[in-house]
């Protein structure tokens, strides 16, 4: 998969003067994940994580910029080809699952939608998936009140994975389950992706969890990708001011789910009012005055003033 220059503003109302004002929630976002390859992508919120995701699945038309699978670019698809190629898991399983439909009923809707496959078909494919997600065929019969929260997100995934996809979205995919299911649910998703050889964007607040899934990592900041490396080496010599503060907050007794508190204090950026020069200027703890001012380039995968001038050669 393969996103090129991707951005994404909105305009909303405007406070006491009445004006509107623009928010950049996805700002010139391009990177390429391999078939089979995970790309983590953290952030706090309202960096952008499901704004990116959202263009990516098509519920959101981009402003420019377009997202090519194996060379097609999605913009040119409609919904039922975009169905086929990618597919979404989000946080909230219970949320995404129709209260009133039994389990079966919501895993067969993509195969459904698509049209024209014949009843037996269907159920043979649904019994496959549910099969393979750890799910029996008696609760297939059941509702989603009936399933515990890791049964339901385990309804989500054979529901993701039902047209075979080749891209799965999974956006805080275990953020609202027990520690100790979200690792049931982590493994599942790994062994899926070996054995279908799957590729996943996988969105998280928690670094924790990513640094357990990512082969890549990309951190986001106020829309823009501000480093971006191997998940291994990201977490061993990160190079982001952005990252190691992001790092170094979870290193903390209390991290909390959220925010993370240590190095960059407990105020959230606000995306409609992004800063000039490097856009993390005012939180970060090694800026110098001409950050205020002066935009970073991105210098092999990481946007820092500091980092172009390690660059550069000797004099
Ligand atoms: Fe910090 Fe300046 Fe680097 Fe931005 S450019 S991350 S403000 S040191
Ligand atoms: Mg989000």
């Amino acid at each position: 998969m393969e996103v090129r220059e991707l951005r994404k503003t909105f305009r909303i109302r405007g406070g006491l003067l009445g004006q509107d004002r623009q928010v950049v929630a996805v700002d010139d976002v391009s990177f390429a994940v391999p078939t089979g390859g995970v790309l983590g992508v953290v952030g706090e919120s309202g960096c952008g994580k499901s704004t990116l995701a959202r263009l990516i699945l098509g519920l959101l038309p981009p402003t420019s910029g377009d997202v090519l699978v194996e060379g097609q670019r999605l913009s040119a698809m409609d919904r039922r080809a975009r169905a086929r190629l990618i597919q979404p898991v989000f946080q909230d399983p219970f949320a995404s699952l129709n209260p009133r439909r039994r389990i079966r009923d919501i895993v067969a809707m993509p195969l459904v939608a698509q049209g024209g496959i014949p009843a037996r078909q269907v159920r043979d494919r649904v019994q496959e998936m549910l099969a393979r997600v750890g799910l029996t065929a008696e609760q297939g019969e059941r509702f989603p009140a009936q399933l515990s929260g890791g049964q339901r997100q385990r309804v989500a995934i054979a529901r993701a994975l039902v047209l075979r996809p080749r891209i799965v979205i999974c956006d805080e995919p275990t953020s609202a389950l027990d520690v100790s299911v979200q690792a049931q649910i982590l493994n599942l998703l790994a062994e899926l992706r070996r054995e279908l050889n799957l590729t996943y964007l996988f969105i998280s607040h928690n670094l924790a969890v990513v640094e357990h899934v990512a082969s890549e990592v990309a951190v986001m900041y106020l829309g823009r990708i501000v480093e971006r490396a191997e998940a291994d080496a990201l977490f061993r010599a990160p190079r982001h001011p952005y990252t190691r503060a992001l790092l170094a907050s979870v290193l903390t007794p209390e991290p909390g789910l959220g925010v993370p508190d240590v190095g960059l204090g407990d105020t959230l950026p606000d995306p409609a009012n992004i800063p000039p020069g490097c856009r993390f200027h005012p939180r970060c703890p090694v800026a110098e005055p001409r950050c205020a001012r002066q935009a970073p380039r991105p210098v092999d995968g990481a946007e820092c003033l500091l980092l172009e001038a390690e660059q550069r050669p000797a004099a």
